[in-house]
């Protein structure tokens, strides 16, 4: 079933019936059904819209589910006991189902760009900074970035409403901004980022247009801010597909801006992409696996060959604290670096050299240290590229088994225990 809405921006609407798009509330987590459920019965609209649509359409599991409604932030949070308004940028509300479970519901909001004087843009290198403007369900389409990330299915009559061609291109595998990419990228360039996540992530393909015009712009990723990327490039490096993501931030000339320093190493000596490879790979079997990763252990891998050249070329830096403090320092200009990731990183790169004493006295306090297994693993990716290493890695492969086998002991009894309270 096609409805073709005419609105005022020009666009048109495509309405999909649940028989045409397929998606049951099975499929839907019950507790955000009963949230739009408050806003429906109190006269407001309720879609969902953004990663989870796109998700279950694309046959995988959503992380989380987003609602968009007409209700403003401040009616949201009254008709909710237990509702928070969050953000700066973009002010949305957390609607909380339990102590820690909780949904994002977030008003319709229009194109900022076009309420906002183009001076202003112009400041901002043309980045949208707020966007708190509200709007209709058009508009708010509008100002999404990817065609797949813009469909909304309406709680209420269970329509799927499509306004910028996004179905055309899930059907096409086909990931597609909204707007021309020299004004999408440019409004954000974290978009770019989030290009290179979803395309490695869901399999698809980034059209040729937004494609190559990542190249073109790659440079203004500069202008966002360091603690957006943090969080972004953590999502690339843990979505499973971290290799892939890594490879296109090189392709697409990402990398040589967010990691400077380790990139001008990279130019002269290749053996440092080896390096990063086979630490992605790690990562990327852990986390398919379900198993814990060290979210530090990536800026780890990739400040390493930048700390090893200063430690080899300074001579006015001598001791490893001042070294560790200038890799980081200057590294946070482009993207932050929590304190907690410091320390651990600090800890994984100071143990290294631990790693080379096989004195019995040595090992039995290495094998005790709490980061003992991050700064292991790290140790043992080292050995597959410096072949100096071969021999002590595969000392510490054997020592490291002992410490696993012990710990899963220790853990049983402690089950055991429990069971035969
Ligand atoms: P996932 O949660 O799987 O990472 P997602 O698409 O749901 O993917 P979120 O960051 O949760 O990503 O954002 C929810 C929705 O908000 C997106 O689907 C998109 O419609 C919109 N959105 C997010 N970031 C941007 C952005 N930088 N520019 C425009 N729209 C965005
Ligand atoms: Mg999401």
């Amino acid at each position: 079933m096609f409805i073709y809405i005419k609105d005022k921006m020009k666009t048109s609407l495509e309405q999909f019936s649940k028989e045409d798009h397929g998606i049951y509330k099975k499929d839907i987590d019950p507790d955000v059904i009963t949230v739009s459920d408050i806003l429906i019965n109190n006269g407001f609209q309720a879609f969902l819209v953004g990663g989870c649509i796109r998700d279950i359409l694309l046959n995988k599991k959503p992380k989380d589910f987003d609602i968009a409604t007409d209700a403003s932030p401040s009616v949201i949070c009254k008709l909710f006991n237990n509702a928070r308004i969050i953000g700066r940028r973009f002010k949305i509300v957390h609607v909380y189902v339990s102590d820690k479970k909780y949904f994002e519901v977030t008003t319709f909001r229009s194109d900022a760009r076009k309420k906002n004087n183009e001076k202003k843009f112009k400041k901002t290198h043309g980045m949208i900074k707020r966007d708190n403007v509200f709007g209709t369900i058009s508009q708010d389409a509008q100002r999404r970035d990817f065609t797949i990330n813009s469909l909304y299915l309406d709680l209420d009559s269970e329509n799927l409403h499509d306004y910028v061609g996004g179905i055309n291109d899930i059907k096409n595998k086909k990931l597609k901004l909204i707007k021309k990419p020299s004004i999408s990228y440019q409004e954000d360039p974290v978009r770019m980022l989030r290009a290179i996540r979803f395309e490695s992530k869901l399999n698809i393909r980034l059209t040729e247009e937004c494609s190559s015009s990542i190249k073109k712009m790659s440079h203004l990723i500069n202008n966002v801010s360091p603690f957006r990327l943090f969080d972004e490039i953590l999502k690339i490096m843990h979505s499973g597909k971290g290799v892939e993501g890594y490879l296109k931030l090189r392709e697409h000339d990402l990398f040589k801006y967010l990691f400077p320093y380790t990139n001008n190493i990279l130019i002269i000596d290749e053996k440092y992409n080896d390096f990063f490879m086979a630490a992605l790979k790690n990562t990327d079997i852990r986390i398919n696996d379900g198993l814990h990763v060290n979210p530090s252990f990536i800026y780890a891998v990739f400040l390493w060959p930048y700390f090893k050249e200063m430690e080899e070329t300074s001579p006015d830096v001598k001791d490893f604290d001042s070294i560790f403090r200038r890799v980081i320092e200057s590294q946070a200009k482009y993207i932050s670096i929590p304190d907690f990731f410091k320390s651990t990183i600090f800890t994984i790169w100071s143990l290294q050299s631990s790693f080379l004493n096989l004195s019995s006295r040595n090992i039995q306090y290495v094998k005790e240290l709490s980061k003992f297994r991050a700064a292991y693993d790290f140790f043992h990716i080292r050995s597959l590229i410096e072949p100096d290493l071969k021999e002590y890695a595969h000392k510490w492969y054997e020592i490291q088994k002992s410490v696993k086998s012990k710990k899963i002991n220790r853990k049983h009894n402690r089950n055991g225990k429990r069971k035969s309270k």
